[in-house]
Protein backbone atom coordinates (compact mmCIF):
# COMPACT_ATOMS: atom_id res chain seq x y z
CA UNK A 1 0.00 0.00 0.00
CA UNK A 2 1.76 3.34 -0.85
CA UNK A 3 1.80 5.75 1.52
CA UNK A 4 0.13 9.50 1.49
CA UNK A 5 2.74 12.18 0.99
CA UNK A 6 1.28 13.34 4.63
CA UNK A 7 2.26 10.18 5.99
CA UNK A 8 5.94 10.39 4.79
CA UNK A 9 6.39 13.31 6.86
CA UNK A 10 9.68 13.41 8.43
CA UNK A 11 9.78 16.82 10.72
CA UNK A 12 11.99 19.53 9.55
CA UNK A 13 12.98 18.35 6.14
CA UNK A 14 12.86 20.40 3.07
CA UNK A 15 11.33 19.82 -0.61
CA UNK A 16 13.07 22.96 -1.46
CA UNK A 17 15.99 25.01 -0.34
CA UNK A 18 15.99 28.41 -1.38
CA UNK A 19 19.48 29.41 -1.05
CA UNK A 20 19.24 33.22 -3.48
CA UNK A 21 19.72 35.85 -1.25
CA UNK A 22 18.74 38.48 -4.01
CA UNK A 23 15.18 36.77 -3.47
CA UNK A 24 13.30 39.06 -1.41
CA UNK A 25 10.12 38.08 0.42
CA UNK A 26 9.31 40.91 1.86
CA UNK A 27 7.81 43.08 -0.55
CA UNK A 28 4.30 41.86 0.36
CA UNK A 29 2.91 43.70 3.28
CA UNK A 30 2.47 41.68 6.41
CA UNK A 31 -1.34 42.54 6.54
CA UNK A 32 -1.91 40.92 3.38
CA UNK A 33 -0.62 37.60 4.18
CA UNK A 34 -2.11 34.81 6.05
CA UNK A 35 -1.01 33.13 9.01
CA UNK A 36 0.31 29.90 8.17
CA UNK A 37 1.85 28.68 11.64
CA UNK A 38 -0.87 25.68 12.41
CA UNK A 39 -0.79 24.82 8.58
CA UNK A 40 0.34 21.30 7.94
CA UNK A 41 2.27 20.37 5.15
CA UNK A 42 3.80 17.71 4.19
CA UNK A 43 8.14 17.61 5.46
CA UNK A 44 9.66 15.46 3.31
CA UNK A 45 13.66 15.47 1.05
CA UNK A 46 13.55 16.43 -1.98
CA UNK A 47 14.23 13.31 -3.48
CA UNK A 48 11.64 11.88 -1.55
CA UNK A 49 9.12 14.03 -3.33
CA UNK A 50 10.04 13.11 -6.50
CA UNK A 51 10.19 9.51 -5.81
CA UNK A 52 6.97 9.63 -4.32
CA UNK A 53 5.27 11.14 -7.23
CA UNK A 54 6.74 9.14 -9.56
CA UNK A 55 5.58 5.70 -7.51
CA UNK A 56 2.26 7.43 -7.95
CA UNK A 57 2.58 8.09 -11.53
CA UNK A 58 3.57 4.10 -12.13
CA UNK A 59 0.41 3.03 -11.04
CA UNK A 60 -1.33 4.89 -13.84
CA UNK A 61 -1.86 3.07 -16.58
CA UNK A 62 -0.96 4.72 -19.94
CA UNK A 63 -0.87 4.54 -23.54
CA UNK A 64 3.31 4.44 -23.20
CA UNK A 65 2.74 1.70 -21.10
CA UNK A 66 0.27 -0.71 -23.13
CA UNK A 67 -2.95 -1.07 -25.74
CA UNK A 68 -5.77 1.19 -24.66
CA UNK A 69 -8.15 -0.05 -26.97
CA UNK A 70 -10.67 2.11 -26.02
CA UNK A 71 -13.59 2.47 -28.13
CA UNK A 72 -15.10 5.76 -29.64
CA UNK A 73 -11.45 8.02 -27.50
CA UNK A 74 -9.29 6.78 -30.36
CA UNK A 75 -6.24 6.82 -27.55
CA UNK A 76 -3.52 6.56 -30.33
CA UNK A 77 0.17 7.31 -30.30
CA UNK A 78 0.95 10.98 -30.08
CA UNK A 79 4.12 11.74 -31.18
CA UNK A 80 6.50 13.09 -28.75
CA UNK A 81 8.01 15.74 -30.73
CA UNK A 82 4.15 17.75 -30.78
CA UNK A 83 5.13 17.97 -26.58
CA UNK A 84 8.29 20.10 -27.76
CA UNK A 85 7.04 21.67 -30.20
CA UNK A 86 4.12 23.36 -28.07
CA UNK A 87 6.45 23.79 -25.16
CA UNK A 88 8.67 26.09 -27.49
CA UNK A 89 9.35 29.21 -25.67
CA UNK A 90 7.69 31.60 -27.99
CA UNK A 91 4.50 30.19 -27.70
CA UNK A 92 4.74 29.13 -23.98
CA UNK A 93 5.52 32.77 -22.85
CA UNK A 94 3.07 34.41 -25.72
CA UNK A 95 0.57 36.32 -23.53
CA UNK A 96 -2.92 35.84 -25.14
CA UNK A 97 -4.06 39.83 -24.93
CA UNK A 98 -0.66 40.35 -27.16
CA UNK A 99 -1.09 42.45 -30.34
CA UNK A 100 -1.59 40.60 -33.64
CA UNK A 101 1.62 42.05 -34.52
CA UNK A 102 3.59 40.44 -31.93
CA UNK A 103 1.41 37.60 -32.47
CA UNK A 104 2.06 36.60 -36.22
CA UNK A 105 3.45 33.25 -35.45
CA UNK A 106 0.94 31.97 -33.23
CA UNK A 107 -2.03 33.86 -35.80
CA UNK A 108 -0.71 31.79 -38.30
CA UNK A 109 -0.82 28.61 -36.88
CA UNK A 110 -4.13 29.21 -36.05
CA UNK A 111 -5.28 30.00 -39.54
CA UNK A 112 -3.19 27.32 -41.34
CA UNK A 113 -4.32 24.87 -38.88
CA UNK A 114 -8.20 26.23 -39.63
CA UNK A 115 -7.36 26.29 -43.16
CA UNK A 116 -6.03 22.16 -42.56
CA UNK A 117 -9.34 21.63 -40.67
CA UNK A 118 -11.36 22.92 -43.36
CA UNK A 119 -9.60 20.46 -46.04
CA UNK A 120 -10.37 17.56 -43.71
CA UNK A 121 -14.25 18.32 -43.01
CA UNK A 122 -15.25 20.11 -46.43
CA UNK A 123 -16.63 23.26 -44.27
CA UNK A 124 -16.22 26.69 -45.09
CA UNK A 125 -15.15 28.25 -42.19
CA UNK A 126 -13.62 27.32 -38.79
CA UNK A 127 -13.73 28.27 -35.02
CA UNK A 128 -10.82 26.87 -32.66
CA UNK A 129 -12.28 28.58 -29.25
CA UNK A 130 -14.09 25.07 -27.99
CA UNK A 131 -12.16 23.15 -25.78
CA UNK A 132 -13.66 19.69 -26.46
CA UNK A 133 -15.88 17.67 -28.60
CA UNK A 134 -19.24 18.28 -25.99
CA UNK A 135 -18.13 22.28 -26.04
CA UNK A 136 -17.97 21.98 -29.99
CA UNK A 137 -21.19 20.50 -29.76
CA UNK A 138 -23.03 23.23 -27.67
CA UNK A 139 -21.27 25.87 -29.74
CA UNK A 140 -22.96 24.11 -32.19
CA UNK A 141 -26.42 23.89 -31.12
CA UNK A 142 -25.96 27.88 -29.61
CA UNK A 143 -25.21 28.56 -33.71
CA UNK A 144 -28.39 26.46 -34.89
CA UNK A 145 -30.51 28.29 -32.13
CA UNK A 146 -29.41 31.65 -33.38
CA UNK A 147 -29.68 30.82 -36.82
CA UNK A 148 -33.59 30.26 -36.59
CA UNK A 149 -34.00 33.22 -34.85
CA UNK A 150 -32.22 35.40 -37.23
CA UNK A 151 -34.79 33.74 -39.82
CA UNK A 152 -37.46 34.10 -37.78
CA UNK A 153 -38.51 30.58 -37.43
CA UNK A 154 -38.79 28.85 -33.43
CA UNK A 155 -38.08 25.35 -34.07
CA UNK A 156 -37.50 23.35 -30.91
CA UNK A 157 -36.62 19.83 -32.04
CA UNK A 158 -33.29 18.15 -32.12
CA UNK A 159 -33.21 14.84 -34.01
CA UNK A 160 -30.98 12.48 -31.83
CA UNK A 161 -30.28 8.43 -32.70
CA UNK A 162 -30.21 6.15 -29.99
CA UNK A 163 -27.05 4.62 -30.58
CA UNK A 164 -25.83 8.84 -30.25
CA UNK A 165 -22.81 9.50 -27.70
CA UNK A 166 -24.22 11.28 -24.28
CA UNK A 167 -23.37 14.38 -25.24
CA UNK A 168 -25.35 15.12 -27.91
CA UNK A 169 -28.53 15.28 -26.36
CA UNK A 170 -27.11 16.61 -23.04
CA UNK A 171 -26.22 19.71 -25.58
CA UNK A 172 -29.22 20.29 -27.20
CA UNK A 173 -31.09 20.03 -24.01
CA UNK A 174 -28.64 22.93 -22.78
CA UNK A 175 -29.62 24.67 -25.43
CA UNK A 176 -33.31 24.51 -24.67
CA UNK A 177 -34.28 22.24 -27.48
CA UNK A 178 -36.46 19.20 -26.76
CA UNK A 179 -34.72 16.12 -27.66
CA UNK A 180 -36.21 13.26 -30.11
CA UNK A 181 -34.73 10.01 -29.73
CA UNK A 182 -35.00 8.07 -32.93
CA UNK A 183 -34.38 4.08 -33.11
CA UNK A 184 -31.98 2.30 -34.82
CA UNK A 185 -32.71 -0.22 -37.44
CA UNK A 186 -31.55 -4.21 -37.55
CA UNK A 187 -28.29 -2.93 -39.03
CA UNK A 188 -27.33 -0.29 -36.69
CA UNK A 189 -28.15 2.45 -38.94
CA UNK A 190 -30.67 5.48 -38.57
CA UNK A 191 -34.68 3.54 -39.23
CA UNK A 192 -35.40 6.29 -42.15
CA UNK A 193 -39.12 5.70 -41.42
CA UNK A 194 -38.47 6.18 -37.85
CA UNK A 195 -36.79 9.96 -38.98
CA UNK A 196 -39.41 10.40 -41.32
CA UNK A 197 -42.28 10.37 -39.12
CA UNK A 198 -40.58 12.62 -36.60
CA UNK A 199 -39.44 15.65 -38.98
CA UNK A 200 -42.04 18.43 -39.59
CA UNK A 201 -41.48 21.95 -39.01
CA UNK A 202 -40.34 22.10 -35.77
CA UNK A 203 -37.59 20.55 -36.31
CA UNK A 204 -34.79 22.48 -35.87
CA UNK A 205 -31.54 19.93 -36.80
CA UNK A 206 -30.24 16.13 -36.82
CA UNK A 207 -27.08 15.45 -34.62
CA UNK A 208 -25.42 12.44 -36.25
CA UNK A 209 -22.04 10.59 -36.07
CA UNK A 210 -20.77 9.05 -38.96
CA UNK A 211 -19.78 6.08 -38.89
CA UNK A 212 -22.10 5.76 -35.87
CA UNK A 213 -20.90 4.75 -32.57
CA UNK A 214 -21.24 1.10 -33.73
CA UNK A 215 -18.22 1.96 -35.84
CA UNK A 216 -20.78 1.54 -38.94
CA UNK A 217 -21.33 3.98 -41.82
CA UNK A 218 -24.62 5.34 -42.56
CA UNK A 219 -25.06 4.33 -46.21
CA UNK A 220 -28.51 6.13 -46.29
CA UNK A 221 -26.64 9.44 -45.34
CA UNK A 222 -27.57 11.45 -48.49
CA UNK A 223 -31.09 10.16 -48.26
CA UNK A 224 -31.15 11.27 -44.84
CA UNK A 225 -29.04 14.91 -45.43
CA UNK A 226 -31.82 15.93 -48.21
CA UNK A 227 -35.18 14.45 -46.31
CA UNK A 228 -33.74 17.03 -43.02
CA UNK A 229 -33.27 19.85 -45.33
CA UNK A 230 -36.28 19.67 -47.19
CA UNK A 231 -37.33 19.88 -43.48
CA UNK A 232 -35.37 23.18 -43.25
CA UNK A 233 -33.66 21.38 -40.77
CA UNK A 234 -30.00 21.66 -40.38
CA UNK A 235 -27.69 18.94 -40.13
CA UNK A 236 -24.69 18.35 -37.08
CA UNK A 237 -21.65 16.30 -37.53
CA UNK A 238 -19.74 14.76 -34.16
CA UNK A 239 -16.76 14.52 -35.99
CA UNK A 240 -15.53 12.09 -33.04
CA UNK A 241 -14.89 9.35 -35.20
CA UNK A 242 -13.42 11.47 -37.84
CA UNK A 243 -10.30 8.93 -37.31
CA UNK A 244 -12.15 6.67 -39.99
CA UNK A 245 -12.82 8.93 -42.71
CA UNK A 246 -10.15 11.19 -43.42
CA UNK A 247 -9.03 11.66 -46.91
CA UNK A 248 -11.94 9.61 -47.94
CA UNK A 249 -15.27 11.50 -47.53
CA UNK A 250 -16.10 14.39 -45.49
CA UNK A 251 -19.17 15.87 -43.68
CA UNK A 252 -19.68 18.78 -46.48
CA UNK A 253 -20.10 15.79 -48.73
CA UNK A 254 -22.40 14.05 -46.71
CA UNK A 255 -24.62 16.85 -46.30
CA UNK A 256 -23.77 18.07 -42.77
CA UNK A 257 -24.31 21.97 -41.98
CA UNK A 258 -21.93 22.12 -38.65
CA UNK A 259 -19.20 20.13 -37.80
CA UNK A 260 -17.23 19.65 -34.50
CA UNK A 261 -13.90 18.00 -34.36
CA UNK A 262 -12.41 16.40 -31.33
CA UNK A 263 -8.06 17.22 -32.15
CA UNK A 264 -7.39 14.89 -29.45
CA UNK A 265 -8.81 11.97 -30.76
CA UNK A 266 -8.21 12.32 -34.26
CA UNK A 267 -5.34 14.46 -34.76
CA UNK A 268 -3.15 12.94 -32.18
CA UNK A 269 -3.02 14.93 -28.49
CA UNK A 270 -2.96 13.17 -25.13
CA UNK A 271 -6.29 13.00 -23.56
CA UNK A 272 -7.57 10.84 -20.84
CA UNK A 273 -8.11 11.91 -17.22
CA UNK A 274 -9.21 15.18 -18.18
CA UNK A 275 -6.35 17.05 -19.86
CA UNK A 276 -6.91 19.28 -22.22
CA UNK A 277 -8.26 19.31 -25.40
CA UNK A 278 -9.91 20.98 -28.33
CA UNK A 279 -13.13 20.89 -30.34
CA UNK A 280 -12.99 23.02 -33.34
CA UNK A 281 -16.45 23.68 -35.21
CA UNK A 282 -16.53 23.99 -38.51
CA UNK A 283 -19.25 25.21 -40.58
CA UNK A 284 -21.10 25.90 -44.28
CA UNK A 285 -21.14 29.31 -45.79
CA UNK A 286 -24.87 30.48 -44.75
CA UNK A 287 -23.65 30.02 -40.63
CA UNK A 288 -20.21 31.80 -41.05
CA UNK A 289 -21.47 34.71 -39.37
CA UNK A 290 -22.75 33.20 -36.02
CA UNK A 291 -19.33 31.29 -35.65
CA UNK A 292 -17.92 32.33 -32.00
CA UNK A 293 -15.65 35.15 -31.95
CA UNK A 294 -12.54 35.98 -32.91
CA UNK A 295 -11.91 34.07 -35.15
CA UNK A 296 -8.05 33.74 -37.32
CA UNK A 297 -7.79 35.79 -40.25
CA UNK A 298 -5.38 36.67 -43.19
CA UNK A 299 -5.51 39.67 -45.20
CA UNK A 300 -2.49 38.69 -47.69
CA UNK A 301 0.10 40.70 -45.60
CA UNK A 302 -0.65 39.80 -41.53
CA UNK A 303 -3.05 37.77 -39.62
CA UNK A 304 -5.11 39.19 -37.58
CA UNK A 305 -8.35 38.17 -34.77
CA UNK A 306 -11.63 39.08 -36.08
CA UNK A 307 -14.37 39.84 -33.73
CA UNK A 308 -17.29 41.93 -36.07
CA UNK A 309 -19.35 38.72 -36.96
CA UNK A 310 -22.57 39.83 -37.74
CA UNK A 311 -24.68 37.07 -35.74
CA UNK A 312 -21.91 35.49 -33.59
CA UNK A 313 -23.21 33.67 -30.61
CA UNK A 314 -20.36 35.49 -28.77
CA UNK A 315 -17.65 33.92 -26.71
CA UNK A 316 -17.20 30.41 -25.89
CA UNK A 317 -13.89 29.68 -23.80
CA UNK A 318 -11.35 32.15 -22.54
CA UNK A 319 -9.39 33.67 -24.82
CA UNK A 320 -8.87 31.49 -28.13
CA UNK A 321 -9.07 28.12 -27.09
CA UNK A 322 -6.91 25.39 -26.04
CA UNK A 323 -3.31 27.01 -28.24
CA UNK A 324 -1.07 23.71 -26.88
CA UNK A 325 -3.65 21.47 -27.82
CA UNK A 326 -3.96 23.37 -31.71
CA UNK A 327 -0.12 23.50 -32.10
CA UNK A 328 0.18 19.24 -31.38
CA UNK A 329 -2.86 18.59 -33.53
CA UNK A 330 -0.93 20.91 -36.30
CA UNK A 331 2.42 19.35 -35.82
CA UNK A 332 0.57 16.04 -36.66
CA UNK A 333 -1.30 16.99 -39.41
CA UNK A 334 2.10 18.72 -41.13
CA UNK A 335 3.79 15.24 -39.77
CA UNK A 336 1.72 12.97 -41.63
CA UNK A 337 0.54 15.39 -44.43
CA UNK A 338 -1.44 13.24 -47.49
CA UNK A 339 -0.75 10.28 -45.11
CA UNK A 340 -3.83 11.53 -43.08
CA UNK A 341 -5.90 9.22 -45.87
CA UNK A 342 -3.41 6.56 -44.89
CA UNK A 343 -4.24 7.24 -41.13
CA UNK A 344 -8.04 6.48 -42.00
CA UNK A 345 -7.34 3.33 -44.03
CA UNK A 346 -5.24 1.42 -41.19
CA UNK A 347 -7.58 2.44 -38.71
CA UNK A 348 -10.44 0.85 -40.68
CA UNK A 349 -8.46 -2.15 -41.39
CA UNK A 350 -6.80 -2.99 -38.08
CA UNK A 351 -10.75 -2.61 -36.76
CA UNK A 352 -11.77 -5.41 -39.37
CA UNK A 353 -9.12 -7.53 -39.03
CA UNK A 354 -9.71 -8.25 -34.82
CA UNK A 355 -13.29 -7.93 -35.24
CA UNK A 356 -13.41 -11.05 -37.24
CA UNK A 357 -10.76 -12.67 -35.31
CA UNK A 358 -12.68 -11.82 -32.58
CA UNK A 359 -16.50 -13.03 -33.53
CA UNK A 360 -15.47 -16.72 -33.51
CA UNK A 361 -15.48 -16.08 -29.72
CA UNK A 362 -17.88 -13.27 -28.50
CA UNK A 363 -20.96 -12.21 -30.16
CA UNK A 364 -20.98 -9.63 -32.65
CA UNK A 365 -24.56 -8.10 -32.56
CA UNK A 366 -24.18 -6.03 -35.86
CA UNK A 367 -22.04 -8.29 -38.53
CA UNK A 368 -21.38 -6.48 -40.86
CA UNK A 369 -17.74 -4.26 -42.14
CA UNK A 370 -16.93 -1.81 -39.62
CA UNK A 371 -15.21 1.10 -40.01
CA UNK A 372 -12.47 2.31 -37.20
CA UNK A 373 -14.03 0.29 -34.13
CA UNK A 374 -16.49 -2.18 -33.44
CA UNK A 375 -19.03 -3.12 -30.72
CA UNK A 376 -19.09 -7.00 -29.52
CA UNK A 377 -21.57 -8.18 -27.07
CA UNK A 378 -20.44 -10.46 -23.72
CA UNK A 379 -24.66 -11.13 -23.63
CA UNK A 380 -23.93 -14.95 -23.37
CA UNK A 381 -20.85 -15.48 -21.48
CA UNK A 382 -24.08 -14.14 -18.44
CA UNK A 383 -25.07 -17.67 -18.75
CA UNK A 384 -21.44 -18.99 -16.88
CA UNK A 385 -22.18 -15.92 -14.79
CA UNK A 386 -19.30 -13.80 -16.47
CA UNK A 387 -20.31 -10.42 -17.25
CA UNK A 388 -18.79 -7.73 -19.73
CA UNK A 389 -17.16 -6.11 -16.79
CA UNK A 390 -16.04 -8.70 -15.16
CA UNK A 391 -13.83 -8.96 -18.79
CA UNK A 392 -12.67 -5.80 -18.84
CA UNK A 393 -11.11 -6.73 -15.85
CA UNK A 394 -9.85 -10.13 -16.36
CA UNK A 395 -7.93 -7.73 -19.14
CA UNK A 396 -6.36 -5.39 -16.73
CA UNK A 397 -4.46 -8.43 -15.35
CA UNK A 398 -2.63 -8.87 -18.87
CA UNK A 399 -1.67 -5.09 -18.74
CA UNK A 400 -4.19 -4.00 -21.50
CA UNK A 401 -6.45 -1.14 -20.76
CA UNK A 402 -10.06 -2.84 -21.49
CA UNK A 403 -12.08 -1.64 -24.28
CA UNK A 404 -14.93 0.88 -23.93
CA UNK A 405 -18.01 -0.97 -21.72
CA UNK A 406 -21.30 -0.83 -21.47
CA UNK A 407 -21.43 1.62 -24.22
CA UNK A 408 -23.31 2.13 -26.99
CA UNK A 409 -26.08 1.31 -24.87
CA UNK A 410 -28.56 -0.40 -27.41
CA UNK A 411 -25.72 -3.51 -27.36
CA UNK A 412 -26.32 -5.25 -24.67
CA UNK A 413 -22.98 -5.55 -22.39
CA UNK A 414 -21.12 -3.89 -25.02
CA UNK A 415 -17.64 -4.43 -25.71
CA UNK A 416 -16.08 -1.38 -27.42
CA UNK A 417 -13.13 -1.67 -29.32
CA UNK A 418 -11.05 0.67 -31.40
CA UNK A 419 -7.55 -0.67 -32.50
CA UNK A 420 -6.55 2.82 -33.89
CA UNK A 421 -3.84 2.47 -36.58
CA UNK A 422 -0.68 3.65 -34.74
CA UNK A 423 -0.82 -0.54 -33.49
CA UNK A 424 1.68 -3.08 -34.68
CA UNK A 425 -0.32 -6.58 -36.18
CA UNK A 426 2.31 -7.76 -32.80
CA UNK A 427 -0.32 -5.88 -30.39
CA UNK A 428 -3.36 -6.77 -32.14
CA UNK A 429 -2.72 -10.16 -32.09
CA UNK A 430 -1.60 -10.59 -28.62
CA UNK A 431 -5.50 -9.13 -27.80
CA UNK A 432 -7.19 -11.09 -29.36
CA UNK A 433 -5.16 -14.16 -28.42
CA UNK A 434 -6.30 -12.90 -24.87
CA UNK A 435 -9.81 -12.26 -25.26
CA UNK A 436 -9.81 -16.37 -26.62
CA UNK A 437 -7.43 -17.23 -23.92
CA UNK A 438 -10.40 -15.29 -21.47
CA UNK A 439 -13.43 -16.90 -23.59
CA UNK A 440 -11.56 -20.32 -22.80
CA UNK A 441 -11.44 -19.73 -19.32
CA UNK A 442 -15.12 -18.54 -18.97
CA UNK A 443 -15.80 -21.76 -20.40
CA UNK A 444 -13.70 -24.02 -18.38
CA UNK A 445 -13.43 -21.76 -14.94
CA UNK A 446 -15.93 -19.16 -14.82
CA UNK A 447 -15.21 -18.34 -11.46
CA UNK A 448 -12.07 -18.01 -12.04
CA UNK A 449 -12.60 -15.21 -14.18
CA UNK A 450 -14.55 -13.37 -11.45
CA UNK A 451 -11.21 -13.08 -8.78
CA UNK A 452 -9.71 -10.32 -11.28
CA UNK A 453 -7.62 -8.04 -11.56
CA UNK A 454 -5.13 -9.24 -9.00
CA UNK A 455 -2.09 -7.29 -10.60
CA UNK A 456 -3.13 -4.16 -10.26
CA UNK A 457 -2.38 -1.22 -7.67
CA UNK A 458 -6.03 -1.38 -6.90
CA UNK A 459 -8.25 -4.74 -7.11
CA UNK A 460 -12.02 -5.18 -7.34
CA UNK A 461 -13.67 -1.96 -6.21
CA UNK A 462 -17.31 -1.46 -4.77
CA UNK A 463 -18.56 0.54 -8.12
CA UNK A 464 -21.64 1.36 -6.30
CA UNK A 465 -19.95 2.29 -2.91
CA UNK A 466 -17.05 4.40 -5.00
CA UNK A 467 -19.23 6.49 -7.60
CA UNK A 468 -22.09 7.14 -4.47
CA UNK A 469 -19.33 7.96 -1.68
CA UNK A 470 -15.57 8.77 -3.14
CA UNK A 471 -12.99 8.82 0.06
CA UNK A 472 -10.52 11.21 -1.64
CA UNK A 473 -9.87 13.36 1.24
CA UNK A 474 -6.96 13.25 3.89
CA UNK A 475 -8.86 12.73 7.28
CA UNK A 476 -5.91 14.50 9.29
CA UNK A 477 -7.06 18.08 7.02
C1 LIG B 1 -15.67 11.57 -27.29
C2 LIG B 1 -16.98 11.76 -27.94
C3 LIG B 1 -17.74 12.91 -27.72
C4 LIG B 1 -17.37 13.98 -26.72
O1 LIG B 1 -16.13 14.56 -26.97
P1 LIG B 1 -15.22 15.16 -25.80
O2 LIG B 1 -14.05 15.73 -26.52
O3 LIG B 1 -14.88 14.01 -24.89
O4 LIG B 1 -16.03 16.19 -25.09
C5 LIG B 1 -18.91 13.04 -28.43
N1 LIG B 1 -19.34 12.09 -29.27
C6 LIG B 1 -18.65 10.95 -29.49
C7 LIG B 1 -19.17 9.93 -30.45
C8 LIG B 1 -17.44 10.74 -28.82
O5 LIG B 1 -16.76 9.61 -29.01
Amino acid sequence: MTKLIFEKTNENLNGINITDENINFNFIDNKYLNDCSDTILPEISELEVMRHYKELSDKNFCIEKGFYPLGSCTMKYNPKVNELLCALEEFCELHPLQDDEDSQGALKLMYNLQEALKKVSGMDAISLQPAAGAQGEFTGMLIVKKYFDSIGQNRKNVIIPDSAHGTNPASAAMCGFNVIEIKSNKKGQVDINALKAVLDNNTAAIMLTNPNTLGIFEENILEISKLVHDAGGLLYYDGANMNAIMGYTNPKLMGFDIVHMNLHKTFATPHGGGGPGAGPVGVVDKLKEFLPVPIVDYDGTKYFRKYNLKNSIGKIKAFYGNFSVLVRAYAYILLTGCGLKQVSANAVLNANYMMNKLKHYYQLPYDTKCMHEFVLSGESKKEKGVNTLAIAKRLMDSNFHPPTIYFPLIVHEAIMIEPTESESKQVLDDFINTMITIAKEIEQNPQEVLNHPINTPVKKVDETLAARKPDLAYKKL
